[in-house]
Parts: structure tokens; C-alpha cells; sequence
């Protein structure tokens, strides 16, 4: 059953950090009240949400008092716990379902997914047993990566072997009661691609432009848009997208993580059933943005427009940048300078830690050079621009 929720009502997310506080912002915009659910008081999302449910993502109490509260239910973080997940469903409205989470909770059942809506991903085989293992690197050649099939994020979870060598020490590392795990060729890639895409439950469908993505340490560093790809790159990368979208049945946001190999090599590496950190540059560069789409899209109104209003380059700012970047804003550096304007989001997380996503920067510019060279200017991301192409 679909319906239309309409301005007035209230949105309950799952989860409180920064994808549901942008999500809450922007629907707050359109006449939406937010209630989320997260364990530490004063989470990101309830800063600016009308209340917050204080309980762990498990607690089915919690998740109820949720559904009581909310006209609609979403999340923001894919790990949902599937008992919760089935209540809410159940007890409540969840547009988005709990089948999309499941796929892209297990990496072989994401991967399998994607393939059924006829879109290519790494080669792969899934591994059970040492031996297993050995077949699958013979099969496929080095270098390899073998993943764990759940729980992986940010690069934890994985290693990358250069030769047969390394395969039982890999293995006895990252296999465990319980853990599944898959073996991909390691593709060499030029770019990494996202493409995020939305879909109504009745169906309407829309991509935002693709974004070139350059990790640092596994995390997202930038993202570049428009991605320096030829045009067919990209309307590949968007068809793909859609693709899955549609093959998935997706309602609200899925993002496609894609390698792009040169020619017209496209591999899909990862999906997320949600916002995603690729998509920040919507904010400021598109018509509408991926949080409002997302509002939209679970809300079942008409999908907004995705046109590219500017060159952009969305910057991460971790737990070791937040600081100096408070500074540079101190001496000025919100200014618009040289043809670039910095848009800086600070998530309002009161414990900062290296590595933790604090907030970001986006730099709208002509072109997105002279944003690249602001990044540079500031010091505060000393020797990450440059780093770009597969870490092996
Ligand atoms: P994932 O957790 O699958 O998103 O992987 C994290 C990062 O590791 C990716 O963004 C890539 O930079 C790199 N990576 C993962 N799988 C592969 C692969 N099959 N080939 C090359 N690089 C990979």
C-alpha cells in the first residue's frame, strides 16, 4: 500500500547523526516535524528535531514509541537491527521496507542484486574454507580482496592480498563463527563513482549527477562534481543506477558506489539504501537536494529536478580537522575568495575523534580547480588532495 504523506506531518528516523539532521533540516523546510531514535542524548538529528527517543537501535520499546509518534519511518544507517526493523513495518509505515535493508546488509546478497538487475560488479567468489579461498585467488588472480560479508565500513573488514602467500593469514584474520566471506578481483581502477538515485513507491525514478569520490585511509575524502569523466561515463554511471533503483524496488534513496576502469569499464562496488556522504554536494549544487529527494521520495510527493547548478568539491572534515578549521573561519576563510565560496556543515557532535565525520565543507565554484586549490590553500588537509587512484 502506498500513500501520500503530506506537509504537517511527522517523519520518525532511526538513527541521529548527521544524514538524519541534514534530512530533518531539509524537511523541516517543506512543513515535516522530525522524532529520531538514537542512544546518545542530543545526537546531531535531535538537535534539530522536534524530540528524540534516548535508546539503543535494538530497544523495541523504543522503536514502538517511535512508531506511535510518526506518520512515516525511515533510517539513516543501513545496520538497522532486522527484529526491529520487521516491527516497525509491521506496527507502523516504512515505505523503504526492510527487504532493500536486508540485501545491502550482506555483501554476496547486495552483489547477487545487482547483478539481477543486469549491471556489473567486481568479479567475485564467495569463500566458506581455506580452501575455497585458494580455488578463488588461483580463479581470479592477484592483486584480490577478501572481505567480511557483513559489519565491513571504512575499510575495516578487508584485506587486500598480493599473492597466493598471504591467503591463510588473511583468512585466519577475518574469518569467524558466523562470518561470511567474499573474495573480489581488485579492479585498477581510475576514478571511484557514486551515483546516488530516488524513487518513489509509486515508482517515479531520479539520479543526481555522478560524483568522483577520492578515500583517504578507506574514508571519504572528496567528492568532485562534475566527476572528470568522458559524458558516456557518466550516463553510464547514471543508467546503472537507475537500474538498480529500479530493479530493487527502491523507495527513497539507494547510493551506487561504482570503480570506473577506463573505456567503458564500470564496476559497482557498494550500495547504501539511504543518504550518503557522496550526495552532500546536492546541498548547495542541485535544484533540489538529496535529503529534500529523500523527504520526497518516502513521502511519495513528486520528485524534484537534479539539475547541476555549479561545479562543486565537498571536502570531509574528521575529528583532526574540525579545529583548525574553526580557526581558518576565525581569521576570515568563510569568504568568498578567488571565485570560490566555502559552505561549511558542522554536524554538532559534542565529542570529537580523529577520524570522526564532524562535518564538511563544500566549495561551489566555476570550475572545480580552483575549489581543489582551495583545499589545498587551507593547510588543514595537508597532503591528501594529491592522493588519488586504488590504494593496494
Ligand atoms: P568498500 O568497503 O567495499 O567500500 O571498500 C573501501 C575502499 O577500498 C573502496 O572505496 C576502494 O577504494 C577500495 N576497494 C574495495 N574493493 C576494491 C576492489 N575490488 N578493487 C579495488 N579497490 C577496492
Amino acid at each position: 500500500m502506498t500513500k501520500v504523506v503530506l506537509p504537517g506531518s511527522t517523519i520518525g528516523v532511526l538513527g541521529g547523526g548527521q544524514l538524519g539532521r541534514m534530512m530533518a533540516l531539509a524537511g523541516a523546510h517543506m512543513g515535516y516535524r522530525f522524532v529520531t531514535l538514537d542512544p546518545t542524548p542530543d545526537a546531531p538529528c535531535g538537535q534539530v528535531s522536534a524530540a528524540q527517543i534516548v535508546a539503543a537501535y535494538d530497544d523495541r520499546a523504543a522503536a514502538r514509541e517511535l512508531a506511535r509518534s510518526a506518520d512515516v519511518i525511515t533510517y539513516e544507517f543501513e545496520n538497522v537491527d532486522s527484529g526491529v526493523a520487521r516491527m516497525l513495518e509491521q506496527e507502523s509505515y516504512v515505505p523503504q521496507g526492510s527487504r532493500l535493508l536486508h540485501t545491502t546488509q550482506h555483501r554476496l546478497r547486495e552483489k547477487r542484486a545487482v547483478e539481477e538487475a543486469g549491471v556489473r560488479v567486481a568479479p567475485y567468489r564467495q569463500v566458506e574454507s581455506e580452501k575455497d579461498l585458494l580455488d578463488a585467488v588461483e580463479l581470479l588472480g592477484t592483486p584480490c580482496v577478501l572481505k567480511t560479508a557483513t559489519g565491513g565500513y571504512d575499510g575495516k573488514g578487508q584485506r587486500v592480498l598480493h599473492s597466493e602467500d598471504e591467503a591463510e593469514a588473511a583468512f585466519a584474520e577475518l574469518s569467524g563463527p558466523g562470518v561470511d566471506l567474499v573474495l573480489e578481483k581488485f579492479i585498477d581502477f581510475e576514478k571511484e563513482l557514486s551515483v546516488i538515485a530516488a524513487r518513489t513507491p509509486d515508482g517515479e525514478a531520479a539520479a543526481f549527477p555522478a560524483a568522483e569520490n577520492v578515500h583517504v585511509d578507506n574514508i571519504l575524502h572528496l567528492s568532485i562534481v562534475p566527476a572528470r569523466v568522458p559524458q558516456e561515463v557518466q550516463e553510464k554511471a547514471t543508467e546503472m543506477a537507475l537500474s538498480v533503483a529500479e530493479s530493487l524496488g527502491v523507495a527513497g534513496l539507494v547510493a551506487v558506489e561504482m570503480f570506473w576502469a577506463g573505456g567503458d569499464e564500470l564496476y559497482v562496488n557498494e550500495l547504501a539504501p539511504r543518504p550518503h556522504n557522496s550526495g552532500h554536494y546536492t546541498i548547495e549544487a542541485c535544484v533540489t537536494s538529496q535529503f529534500e529527494q529523500h523527504v520526497r521520495a518516502i513521502c511519495n510527493l513528486p520528485l524534484g529536478p537534479t539539475t547541476l547548478l555549479t561545479p562543486a568539491v565537498m571536502v570531509n572534515v574528521l575529528g583532526e580537522h574540525l579545529e583548525p578549521l574553526i580557526r581558518l573561519i576565525e581569521k576570515g576563510g568563510m569568504r568568498s575568495r578567488g571565485g570560490v565560496t566555502p559552505k561549511v556543515h558542522i554536524y554538532g557532535k559534542t565529542e570529537s575523534r580523529p577520524k570522526r565525520k564532524m562535518g564538511h565543507v563544500t566549495l561551489v565554484a566555476d570550475d572545480v580547480d580552483p575549489a581543489l586549490a582551495w583545499i589545498e590553500e587551507a593547510g588543514i588537509w595537508e597532503g591528501q588532495v594529491a592522493k588519488t587512484g586504488p590504494v593496494r
